[in-house]
């Protein structure tokens, strides 16, 4: 029987990199978005192991109807990846209350709200991974990005609590930290803003932006038996950059 994975925000970028791979990995996987023509595109790239949802995950209400759907639909879900989020940049003094509510919603309340559901139906299963996508924002002092680097710092401690929490229950529960990868979210933060793209190579030992194959080949392996002991981690996939001087 194949496993079955749904991965929010896996329409595009990261999220559909991550799809094909697990597909390639004869892991069944359903994608979650809110623009249902892209996630039709995809699952037409996807083929037959595929199949989508459309949700606004900043709907939290919405969240355990589509949980069930799923269920109702594929029986099962095996791994979750928390991948679906926004940016938003902009200097702090200049971020309204409505701004920041949006950003955190989006990228860490609904991810909390997702694995409470998923979570419940892998204790059932006695089995199960979640994979949460973070950012270098959670790491370092990143301008301009208050609320996206909140939200992050919170996805890692978050990560940490239910990987403890859920353990016991037979659910591994990690992160990936992605460095600089190129998609349609770092374009539209670094292709107008020459100076920060410079700053991002030139911390990046490797000296170059990450591609999303990149990220879904280190997902694949946090999901896999090969990773059957590692839970809590946070992995960077960053070229260095974490580290770079
Ligand atoms: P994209 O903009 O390509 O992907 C974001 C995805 O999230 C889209 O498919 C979008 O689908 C979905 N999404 C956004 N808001 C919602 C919502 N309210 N409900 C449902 N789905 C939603 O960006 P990336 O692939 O670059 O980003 C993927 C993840 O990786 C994000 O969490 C991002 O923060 C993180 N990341 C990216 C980095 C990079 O350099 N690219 C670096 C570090 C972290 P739709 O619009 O259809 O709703």
């Amino acid at each position: 029987m194949k496993k079955v994975a749904v991965i929010t925000g896996g329409a595009s970028g990261i999220g559909l990199a991550i799809a094909k791979r697990f597909i390639a990995g004869s892991i069944k996987v359903i994608i979650v978005g809110r623009d249902i023509a892209r996630l039709k595109a995809a699952c037409r790239t996807l083929g037959e192991n595929s199949d989508f949802f459309s949700c606004d995950l900043a709907d939290l209400h919405a969240i355990p109807a589509m949980v069930q759907t799923i269920i109702d639909r594929h029986g099962r879900i095996d791994i979750l990846v928390n991948n679906a989020g926004i940016n938003l940049k902009k200097p702090m003094l200049e971020v309204t209350d409505d701004e920041y509510q949006k950003i955190i919603l989006t990228n860490q309340t609904s991810a909390f709200c997702i694995s409470r559901a998923v979570a419940g139906i892998m204790k059932e299963q006695e089995e199960g991974c979640i994979l949460n996508i973070s950012s270098m924002a959670s790491i370092y002092g990143l301008p301009n990005v208050i609320a996206y680097t909140a939200s992050k710092a919170a996805v890692e401690g978050m990560t940490r609590s239910m990987a403890v929490e859920l353990a016991p229950l037979g659910i591994r529960v990690n992160c990936i930290a992605p460095g600089f990868i190129r998609t349609n979210m770092s374009s539209v933060a670094l292709d107008n803003d020459p100076g920060r793209k410079n700053r991002v190579l030139a911390r990046t030992p490797m000296g170059r932006l990450g591609k999303p194959e990149e990220v879904a080949g280190a997902a694949y392996f946090l999901v896999s038996e090969e990773a059957s002991f590692i839970t809590g981690v946070v992995l960077p996939v960053d070229g260095g950059n974490s580290i770079g001087f």
